[in-house]
C-alpha cells in the first residue's frame, strides 16, 4: 500500500488520520509519510522513498534511529520477558546513570511519557507545598495534561487554539500565564501571587513555539523568586534533558531547579518519563508520603534498557561534537534567502525571521514561508517537522554524507523559494 492509501485508511480509523495532531501535516499540506523503517538519520516510506530526516522522532534519537547498542540491549532485555509490574535490576542502572549525569537528582520516579512526568511533578509540588496555583509561560509544552493546555506552543497553535476544549474552566483557572523574557511580568505576578503558587514550570530551553533563547538572567531572576516566595522551581527538560549537556538545561546554565522533569532521550526511543529532584519534595510521593502516582507499566525492563543505552553512550565529548555539527547545519540551511536558524546545543529551528524571545514575536509570515520551505525541502528528500513551530533535531547519526546531501536539496532549494 502506499503512503496516500494508508493514509485514506487511516483517516477512517482515527481522528484527522493520525496518533497525534501535528502528524497531520494539516499545517504544511500534503500527505503524511508512513515510515517503514528507519537506520541513522534516514527513513524509508511506504512509497519506497528515502528521506533525510530532521525530526528524528522529536527528540528521543540523540544516536539516530535503531542504533545497533540500542537494539542489543533491547533484544537482551526482552528475552527476560516484557514487563514484571515489580522491580528490576534495569531501574537501578538507569536512575544510578541518571545520578551520574544530573548531579542534583536526589530522588525520581519513572513513568511512560513526558506528559505524566510533568502532571506527576506538579501534583508533587502541590502536595508538597499545600498550595493550588501553578505559573507556566507562553508557547512552553509540557504535555496535554488538563492544567497545561494554555498557551502551550505548537500543537495548538498550529491548529490556532489558545487553549484545548475540554478542559474545565475552573482548572484552567489554577494556571497563571505569563510571557517569556518579561522581568516587569514575572516581578508583578510574584507580588500578588507569590505566596499562594505552588510551582512554577518552564521549558529553561523552550523549544516547542520554534526556539526562544531565554536570557540567563530572566532564568536566574525566576530562581530567585521561587526561592524567596517558597514556590518549587520545576524544569521541563523533557527535549532540554541529556540533549544540550549532559546534565541539561540546569547544568548549561548553572541553575538548579527543585524538580526536573525527562522524556523522549532518557527512553531512547521507548515511552519512558520520569520526574525527580529535591529529596524531601520527592518525599511526599507515595508510599511514603500521600501524593498518589502509579503506573502499571512504569520502570519497564524493555525501556529501561533502550534508555541506560543510549545515556551510557551520551559522554561529555558528545556534546562538543553535537553543537559543532549544529553550527554547520545551521550555516549550510541559511543559504536559503532570509532564513535565520538559531540554534541551541543540537536543537535547530529554520525561521525567516531574528531574535524572537517570546511567542507572540513568531509572525504568521515566517510561519508561511516555513510552509513552503517544508514541502520543497521533502521534494528534495529532506524531511522537516511538519509545522513551523517545531524545531529540527540533530543526533550522532547526522554524518558528514548526511551534511552533503542536505546541502546539495539546500543548494536547489534556494533557487526554488528565490524564484516565487
Ligand atoms: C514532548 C514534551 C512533553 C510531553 O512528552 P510526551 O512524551 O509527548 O507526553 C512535555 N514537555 C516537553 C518540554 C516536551 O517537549
Amino acid at each position: 500500500m502506499s503512503n496516500a492509501t494508508m493514509f485514506q485508511e487511516a483517516l477512517t480509523h482515527f481522528p484527522g488520520g493520525v496518533s497525534s495532531p501535528v502528524r497531520a501535516f494539516r499545517a504544511v499540506g500534503g500527505t503524511p509519510k508512513f515510515f517503514k523503517r528507519a537506520w541513522q538519520c534516514w527513513f524509508e516510506d511506504e512509497d519506497g522513498q528515502t528521506y533525510l530526516d530532521l525530526c528524528m522522532s522529536w527528540g528521543p534519537l540523540i544516536l539516530g534511529h535503531a542504533h545497533p547498542a540500542v537494539l542489543a540491549a533491547v533484544s537482551e532485555a526482552m528475552q527476560e520477558g516484557l514487563t514484571f509490574g515489580a522491580p528490576s535490576r534495569r531501574e537501578l542502572a538507569l536512575a544510578r546513570r541518571i545520578k551520574e549525569m544530573v548531579p542534583f537528582m536526589e530522588k525520581l520516579r519513572f513513568v511512560s511519557s513526558g506528559t505524566e512526568a510533568v502532571m506527576s511533578a506538579l501534583r508533587a509540588a502541590r502536595g508538597f507545598t499545600k498550595r493550588d496555583r501553578i505559573l507556566k509561560f507562553e508557547g512552553c509544552y509540557h504535555g496535554h495534561s488538563d492544567g497545561l493546555l494554555v498557551k502551550a506552543g505548537s500543537g495548538l497553535v498550529t491548529f490556532g487554539e489558545p487553549t484545548s476544549a475540554g478542559v474545565p474552566a475552573a482548572i484552567g483557572e489554577l494556571t497563571s500565564v505569563l510571557p517569556l523574557d518579561d522581568f516587569g511580568a514575572l516581578a508583578r505576578y510574584f507580588d500578588e501571587h507569590g505566596f499562594q503558587t505552588a510551582c512554577v514550570i518552564i521549558e529553561p530551553v523552550p523549544a516547542n513555539n520554534g526556539l526562544l533563547p531565554q536570557q540567563l538572567e530572566f532564568l536566574k531572576t525566576l530562581r530567585e523568586l521561587c526561592t524567596r516566595h517558597g514556590a518549587l522551581l520545576i524544569f521541563d527538560e523533557v527535549i532540554s534533558g541529556f540533549r544540550v549537556a549532559p546534565g541539561g538545561a540546569a547544568e548549561m546554565y548553572k541553575i538548579q531547579p527543585d524538580l526536573v522533569t525527562y522524556g523522549k532521550i532518557i527512553g531512547g526511543g521507548m515511552p519512558v518519563g520520569c520526574y525527580g529532584g529535591r529529596r524531601d519534595v520527592m518525599g511526599v510521593v507515595s508510599p511514603d508520603g500521600p501524593v498518589y502516582q502509579a503506573g502499571t507499566l512504569s520502570g519497564n525492563p524493555v525501556a529501561m534498557a533502550a534508555g541506560l543505552a543510549t545515556l551510557e553512550l551520551l559522554t561529555s565529548s558528545v556534546y562538543s561534537d553535537l553543537n559543532h555539527r549544529a553550527t554547520l547545519w545551521a550555516k549550510a540551511f541559511e543559504k536559503i534567502p532570509g532564513l535565520h536558524v538559531p540554534h541551541i546545543g543540537s536543537l535547530l529551528w529554520p525561521i525567516f525571521q531574528e531574535g524572537v524571545r517570546r511567542s507572540d514575536g513568531v509572525k504568521s509570515a515566517s510561519i508561511t514561508q516555513y510552509n513552503k520551505l517544508h514541502k520543497l525541502m521533502l521534494d528534495q528528500g529532506v524531511y522537516l517537522a511538519p509545522s513551523g513551530y517545531e524545531v529540527a533535531f540533530l543526533s550522532l547519526a547526522h554524518d558528514k554524507k548526511a551534511l552533503e546531501h542536505f546541502e546539495k536539496a539546500v543548494e536547489k532549494v534556494a533557487l526554488q523559494m528565490h524564484n516565487n
